[in-house]
């Protein structure tokens, strides 16, 4: 079998081996695109709205989904841990769920303490490709989610024995799962692969492998 790549779904870092990784970089809605040589996403985070400007950031997330390098919408979604009002947070949320529905692009996820409404806004909206990133929660939580098919993403947490996601791991099939490195410095994408391997027991290369196919079964238009 030929040699896959390794698939970042999640960085907000200039990825670093082109070689051997697919990386999705993370872009706010209101900047521009920082090459021509990278896949990215944008999207307008839950974090961000305080800071104003939304319908221009929205207008400018509608222009930047149209070009090619854009692989994904978000990250975007809710969190129940800043005082931003829900209830802008869900239509700003639904927006993006809307925009990525148009371009027929997968939706990067952002979720705090707010399941629930996750689970309520894909009822509204079964279709296309959801990834929650940086998922940690209970086996419970992630077969819930994945019956409504939404894919998991899972990143550094998978080293802190603590974290649930390093026990939860093994009840995801790997058909759903995702790996990312996020914002953090200390694990590469390849030693993130190797530890959800030694975690599901299986052989990185067979991981990597699914992961792939994974990634090619929704990014349509994978270029690097
Ligand atoms: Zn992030």
């Amino acid at each position: 079998m030929g040699q896959q790549r390794f698939i970042n779904i999640h960085t907000h870092h200039n990825p670093y081996d082109k070689q051997e990784v697919t990386a999705i970089r993370n872009v706010h809605a209101s900047d521009p695109l920082p090459d021509n040589n990278s896949l990215f996403s944008s999207g307008l985070h839950p974090w961000k709205i305080k800071e104003g400007h939304i319908v221009e950031k929205l207008d400018h997330l509608n222009i930047l989904a149209k070009q090619q390098q854009i692989a994904a919408i978000g990250e975007c979604g809710l969190d129940k841990a800043i005082d931003t009002p829900f209830e802008i947070q869900l239509q700003i949320f639904e927006k993006q769920i809307e925009l990525a529905k148009t371009y027929k692009l997968p939706l990067i996820i952002h979720c705090v303490r707010a399941y629930s409404e996750i689970l309520a806004m894909r009822k509204k909206h079964p279709e296309g490709c959801w990834i929650i990133h940086g998922f940690d929660g209970n086996e419970v939580l992630a077969k819930q989610l994945i019956s409504k098919a939404i894919h998991l993403s899972a990143g550094a947490a998978l080293f802190n024995p603590k974290n649930k996601i390093s026990h939860s791991i093994q009840h995801i099939p790997v058909s759903w799962l995702f790996f990312e490195t996020d914002d953090q410095h200390t694990y590469s994408i390849h030693e993130i692969y190797k530890q959800a391997s030694k975690l599901l027991g299986l052989n990185t290369e067979d991981l990597k492998a699914q992961i792939f196919r994974n990634f090619a079964a929704y990014f349509s238009n994978e270029k690097k």
